[in-house]
């Protein structure tokens, strides 16, 4: 916490506003759309929500498919199938770890030589780096369909100086408890047009219409951001600088105590339009016969009770998804197989950074 978030709560205590919306709830959501090139924020309960409102916003529906990325966190598949949709897996490049975009092409194309046109596209920013959104931008312009970006881990991350979660029709945050800001839960929708926002936070107030009695004119959904939780979303606005520069500061140690080390490559933007966050930092060891050297270093690290894991699972790899189309390159294998995050938090010291790339230089240099 950055140290205000309890007087935003307490503020919404003493004026008795504990009831679903409230100031904080605007003024979170004012933080968020100055932060985000004046874009509409509507902040809901989850990220999960926020993607599910946004496939609802786009009209996705039952046997619609939605090209996705392969390699990111569970919450941006389930909303598509929340919807009954079809989410067809699009692998990653090794340039950002996130879609590759001549892949999406391929698929774009091939699902239409199948007689089916994608309904959206789905792009992560996964670990903070933004994905190439000025390909897959372009992509999505050219053949005509949506384009949703989960920016739920890269709130501060940039791609040609616009902010990542603005870059599409829609975009999604999160503010669980394990991202760069928190409210212990919840998540927000952003879109440049004023008039898509505003009709998500329309759907997530259960769709009800202004009228003193309950008038309800669609399905709503009961995902709106409580105020209380929006003050300390209010008070995390005030660090989101401090806590992207903590993380920045993190990476860079690590980059300069363990960049000599041969075949171990970091997360990286391919050139200086990418600025990430790196909400986390991870690696991937890419050295002939070092295939167990992500699993052999987490557990040395487990082992002096340091939280480490391994990179994403592939969603082609989850088993409950595993019969879904996917365009794959090997490489979000590469990644699962090969890859580590490592520890990130902003309370890091020196000393603690100092410790853990000592042990990850011996776990390794044993091998
Ligand atoms: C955290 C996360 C989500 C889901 O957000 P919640 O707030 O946990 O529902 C979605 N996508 C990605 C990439 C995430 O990291």
């Amino acid at each position: 916490m950055g140290g205000t978030e309890e007087r935003y709560i307490r503020e919404a205590f003493e004026k008795n506003w504990i009831a679903p919306l409230g100031e904080n709830v605007d003024k979170f959501e004012q933080a968020l759309s100055e932060k985000l090139d004046g874009s509409g924020v509507a902040v809901v309960n989850a990220g999960t929500a926020a993607m599910h409102l946004a496939l609802i916003l786009l009209g996705v529906g039952s046997g619609d498919e939605v090209l996705v990325s392969d390699f990111t966190f569970i919450g941006t598949v389930n909303p598509i199938l929340y919807q009954g949709a079809i989410p067809v897996f699009i692998d990653s490049s090794m340039k950002t770890w996130n879609m590759d975009p001549a892949l999406l092409e391929e698929a774009i194309t091939d699902r239409m030589k199948k007689g089916k046109k994608p309904k959206a596209i789905v792009v992560v920013d996964i670990y903070g780096m933004p994905a190439e959104m000025d390909r897959i931008g372009g992509i999505a312009e050219k053949y005509g369909i949506p384009l949703v970006e989960d920016a739920a881990e890269s709130l501060g991350s940039s791609f040609d100086g616009r902010p990542c979660g603005t870059f599409g029709a829609m975009g999604v945050l999160s503010f669980n408890g394990n991202k760069i800001i928190t409210t212990s839960g919840g998540g927000a929708l952003v879109s440049r047009n004023h008039d898509v926002a505003s009709r998500a936070r329309f759907l997530a107030s259960q769709a009800r219409e202004e009228a003193l009695h309950f008038e309800h004119s669609a399905v709503g959904y009961n995902y709106r951001m409580s105020n209380i939780l929006a003050g300390i979303g209010r008070g995390q606005m005030e660090v989101l600088d401090q806590r992207v520069a903590a993380h920045r500061a993190n990476n860079e140690y690590y980059r300069n105590a363990l960049g000599d080390i041969s075949g171990l490559v970091f997360q990286t933007g391919p050139d200086g339009r990418y600025f990430s966050n790196y909400w986390l930092t991870t690696i991937l060891f890419t050295a002939p016969g070092s295939e167990d050297a992500a699993r052999t270093v987490c557990a040395a690290l487990g082992k002096e009770k340091i939280d480490s894991r391994p990179v994403m699972k592939p969603m082609h790899q989850q088993s409950f998804l595993a019969h879904w189309p996917a365009y794959l390159n090997g490489v979000a294998d590469t990644l699962f197989a090969q890859g580590l995050c490592l520890p990130s938090g902003s309370m890091l010291k020196e000393s603690d950074l100092e410790r853990i790339t000592g042990i990850v230089r011996k776990a390794i240099l044993r091998k």
